[in-house]
């Protein structure tokens, strides 16, 4: 316990994996708001029903991944595990009901108590969005190019395939769980034993097993294509009319099914062959139920989230930032006056690297090294007449120039 290191499964972001994060979520930001999305925190840990009660209570998050734990007043609450089950208890409590359609954008940590491996975290971080009060495909439609728009923004559209299924209305659903229960129940005995316990609890989540066994079973199980209502077939036939419209590419997954409750009609992932096993980078799907069934009005809904870090690991180059300037006094009497020329020209934009010690030499291999453009070398004659040395340091030249013309000089 005295030893000085991380938890299992997390991981301290910093450097490259930190500005790939960091640009991973600027580019959500930036294509979401052009839709009108605009960003909610909520706190990363609610009561621990907001969680329990709707995402499934023989979901793999609720049974086995969740961080619970009791507060000094007794409260039972949990680390949010997802971001969706916060965001409608908070449309709900603050009653934006009043004003809808609402749009909302999330970033932050998740935590989910998983086997740690390559691009699954204990701690994680999540991009999502939420379309809450829009009942027709439009919806989809829209939720989905943001979605398409955002991967393509990060270079990634050759690396990631849209898959796109419709799990239909209640009483399609209804119709297909009545399909699978005789489906699963001729074969029990190859089932693993969780989803013995899932075809008395929640057969549907069979379908969404990690396990080989299960997985075999569920390959040649019904579709739920062939249980959809005529509504739910039209609902779906508008959405892919509207993606093949905007041009977005996708393929129909006839076994996409989501892992939690609330879903219905469309779902999507976007994948990639890139990760392993850990594939998925971004996920969401409608969820008409869940607004009432946490106690709001009738009110539709439907989002996406990503992975941060599986979609940072999927960016080949490094984050560029603009070159810095180095600023070099080359006597300890002018330290001053080229901190004052360093706060000036960082005012005015520029990015400064400070020398902060040792001779010439050593302050210009330090310039190179961070990859300046320019070296400012202020020297004490030169100052006193109000000059200071500009060098570029790709081409080596240099000149004496006024001190009120840096900027200029430089740009
Ligand atoms: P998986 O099938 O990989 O377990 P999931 O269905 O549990 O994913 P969602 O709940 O849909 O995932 O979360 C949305 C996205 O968040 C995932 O597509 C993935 O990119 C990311 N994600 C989920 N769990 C983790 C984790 N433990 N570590 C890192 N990223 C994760
Ligand atoms: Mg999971």
């Amino acid at each position: 316990m005295s030893k000085i290191q991380n938890v299992r499964g997390t991981y301290d972001l910093y450097g490259e994996a930190k500005r790939k994060a960091k640009k991973v979520i600027a580019a959500g930001s930036e294509v979401v708001e052009k839709y009108g999305f605009e960003e909610i925190e909520t706190p990363i840990f609610e009561f621990t029903e907001v969680f329990s009660r709707n995402l499934g209570d023989t979901s793999d998050i609720v049974t086995k991944e969740m961080y619970c734990f009791q507060d000094r007043g007794g409260e039972s609450l949990t680390l949010r595990p997802e971001g969706t089950a916060g965001v409608v208890r908070s449309f709900i409590s603050e009653g934006m009901q009043q004003n809808l359609p609402v749009k909302l954008y999330y970033a932050g940590p998740m935590f989910r108590y998983e086997r740690p491996q390559k691009g699954r975290q204990r701690q994680f971080t999540q991009f999502g969005v939420e379309l809450l009060g829009v009942e027709t495909p439009q919806a989809d439609i829209e939720v989905i190019s943001m979605a398409y728009e955002f991967v393509e923004k990060l270079g990634l559209m050759g690396t990631v395939t849209v898959e796109i299924n419709s799990l239909g209305d209640q009483e399609s659903r209804d119709a297909y769980r009545t399909k699978l229960v005789a489906y699963l129940k001729e074969h029990y005995d190859e089932l693993s034993e969780d989803s013995k316990t899932r075809l008395e609890k929640n057969p549907l989540r069979v379908l969404d097993s990690k396990e080989e066994c299960d997985k075999k079973v569920v390959e040649n199980a019904p579709l739920y294509k062939d249980s959809l209502n005529e509504a739910s077939t039209a609902f779906f036939n508008q959405v892919l009319t509207g993606l093949d419209k905007l041009g977005i590419k996708y393929r129909v997954n006839n076994r996409l099914v989501r892992g939690l409750d609330y879903y219905s009609h469309t779902v999507f992932e976007l994948v990639t062959d890139k990760l392993g096993a850990q594939g998925t980078v971004l996920a969401g799907g409608r969820y008409d139920g869940l607004v009432e069934q946490m106690g709001g009005g009738k009110v539709s809904g439907i989002g996406w989230a990503c992975g941060v870090e599986r979609l940072s690991m999927l960016l080949e180059a490094d984050v560029s930032l603009p070159r810095p300037i180095a600023l070099i006094p080359v006597t300890e009497d002018v330290n001053l006056a080229a901190l004052e020329i360093a706060y000036r020209l960082r005012k005015a934009g520029l990015r400064v690297e400070q020398s902060y010690g040792g001779n010439m030499k050593k302050r210009l291999m330090k310039a190179n090294k961070v990859n300046a453009s320019h070296a400012v070398i202020v020297g004490p004659d030169e100052l006193s007449e109000g000059k200071v040395t500009i060098k570029n340091l790709d081409s080596g030249e240099q000149k004496t120039v006024d001190l009120n013309t840096i900027e200029k000089e430089i740009n």
